[in-house]
């Protein structure tokens, strides 16, 4: 499977190819972090009493979609605590020597961040097991009767694990885990301010019209407000006097193709498909994928917490619905879908 999803997608919350100048974005410490205020207000504690212990920080399961700042927030537990950070990712363990070596060359306290945790493989959880626990990995030497099962010491690290889904780790990996944060979608006026910042470090004059018509349309999720931030900046500069404002973002969004609400054509098209393929629904998620000749993946985790966060879609345990919102989103006249679909009216 791919590791970048849908390159070509503006409001992907994947990071895309070639978006290396994210870094220089990136917040570096808790108080530059906008948003998330409960994650920060216990991290916080949790960092003081760490260092005040004189102990590494316990591990941390990070959770929620991509692009809200899971990667960036290991960053500043690392930079809060002193230490290095090294990030890998689920896929890119594929053997148990490969975390072995990665387990090894770390120095005491150190981070390691391991981003989709929930693709690493049985046979590497069960040696990140006794690594979490006990600090030490067993390895087996030779084969057959003789082999032998050695016990090596590795110094004190924490491990920090991102997933998007929680629901997709195993127990007895969650279990060890001692700190959980679940990260939510921001707010139009956090993502406001994530994108003054942005436009600040990029030496981008925006103003806070321009910055606001951009949040509205982020979904939520600070790497599309970034994103959205640089081709609009694009615009500006060819059709106007070089700063985004209100008409500037109202002009580029409407050339993207994206909508007051940031929906894109792949959004649109998934409710259209529903509605018009199956009557408003349900139609079970691989069924629809392959209408759309997208892979089902994609759809769940890129399109659909979105359009269920803004109440277009429900799902059934008999499949997808789309609810009267989403005929009026697209300007279509919704039957009634309570008694078409045996749904529960929510209007
Ligand atoms: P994830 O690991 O969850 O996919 P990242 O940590 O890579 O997300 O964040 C994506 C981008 O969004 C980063 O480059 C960063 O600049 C920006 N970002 C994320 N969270 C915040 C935040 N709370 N404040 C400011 N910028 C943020």
């Amino acid at each position: 499977m791919e590791d970048f999803v849908r390159t070509d997608r503006l409001v992907s919350p994947e990071m895309n190819r070639g978006e290396a100048e994210e870094l220089t974005l990136r917040p570096r410490t808790l108080a530059e972090y906008v948003g998330q205020e409960k994650v920060k207000e216990n991290l916080r504690i949790y960092l003081e009493a760490a260092k005040r212990r004189g102990e590494p920080m316990d591990h941390i399961l990070l959770y929620g979609p991509p692009g809200l700042g899971k990667t960036t927030l290991a960053g500043i537990v690392a930079q809060e605590m002193g230490v290095q950070i090294r990030i890998t990712s689920g896929p890119a363990i594929e053997k148990p020597g490969d975390l072995a070596a990665l387990l090894t060359n770390l120095q005491e306290g150190d981070v390691l961040f391991i981003d989709e945790i929930h693709r690493l493989s049985r046979q590497v959880e069960e040696v990140l097991y006794p690594a979490l626990e006990d600090f030490a990995l067993d390895i087996m030497i030779g084969k057959g009767p003789s082999a032998q099962s050695i016990r090596i010491d590795l110094p004190k690290f924490t491990l920090i694990g991102a997933t998007t889904r929680a629901g997709q780790l195993t127990g007895p990996l969650r279990d060890r885990f001692g700190v959980l944060l679940k990260l939510e979608l921001y707010s139009p006026d956090e993502l406001a301010r994530i994108i003054r910042r942005s436009a600040g470090i990029l030496g981008q004059p925006c103003t806070d019209e321009g910055a606001l018509e951009l949040a509205k349309c982020s979904r939520g999720t600070p790497r599309v407000a970034n994103r959205l931030l640089k081709r609009v900046r694009d615009f500006a500069v060819v059709l106007g006097d070089g700063t985004v404002d209100g008409p500037a973002a109202r002009l580029a969004l409407k050339r993207m193709d994206i909508d007051a609400l940031g929906l894109d054509e792949l959004d649109r098209s998934l409710l259209r498909a529903i509605i018009e393929l199956y009557a408003g629904g349900p139609v079970g998620l691989d069924t629809l994928a392959a209408a759309l000749g997208e892979e089902a993946v994609t759809l769940e985790d890129v399109c659909e917490p979105y359009l269920m966060q803004m109440g277009f879609l429900t799902r059934t345990p008999r499949g997808r619905c789309v609810t009267r919102l989403a005929y009026e989103h697209l300007g279509l006249r919704a039957p009634d879908l309570a008694a078409e679909n045996g749904q529960q009216s929510m209007f």
